[in-house]
């Protein structure tokens, strides 16, 4: 284990940011009918201007080589790196079920926060578990995301826009 990884798991998880959970749903929209599988990331609150201690979770690692068919994703353990597990995982039910099958609790005991989408994955259609599978809280913050993110939210339009000017 590495000095990231027993960083993140003292750390408290404050909640998910909007934009990634938005993220996460249209992602698993648009993944279906086959399950959309990701891996949950924090940054710091302190560096998304919380002042609190703790971390947001902010990105979602898909793993490359996940093997997803509209029952079941199976990750190869060995392809997922060590820093990552640390906070939790994130995946879709095409199925609409939003609650974990016997294959989810045997890998949630990595990582302390598993979030669940279900179809027709409105903002309301997903939970989060815990290591045990229980339900638990998981706020939606409304944060800025570091700079990086922005990336995401350009368009083709955008693109059009700024090359008229
Ligand atoms: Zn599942």
């Amino acid at each position: 284990m590495g000095l990231f990884d027993s960083l993140f798991r003292s750390s408290e998880i404050l909640g998910i940011a909007e934009e990634t959970l938005e993220f996460a749903l249209e992602s698993s929209e648009e993944t279906h009918p086959n399950e959309y599988m990701g891996f949950l990331r924090g940054t710091e609150a302190a560096r998304l201007d919380l002042d609190r201690d703790g971390l947001v979770i902010t990105d979602i690692l898909v793993v490359p080589g996940t093997e997803t068919n509209s029952v079941s994703a199976t990750v190869k353990t060995n392809q997922i790196p060590n820093d990552v597990m640390a906070l939790g995982s994130i995946h879709s039910h095409p199925n609409g079920v939003i609650s974990p099958s016997n294959a989810d609790l045997d890998t949630f005991g990595r990582g302390s926060v598993h979030v669940i989408i279900g179809a027709p994955y409105r903002r309301t259609d997903w939970k989060a578990f815990d290591s045990q599978g229980k339900p638990t809280q998981l706020n939606v913050l409304d944060v800025d995301l570091p700079e990086t993110e922005d990336f995401f939210d350009f368009t083709q339009a955008d693109i059009d826009e700024e090359l008229r000017r």
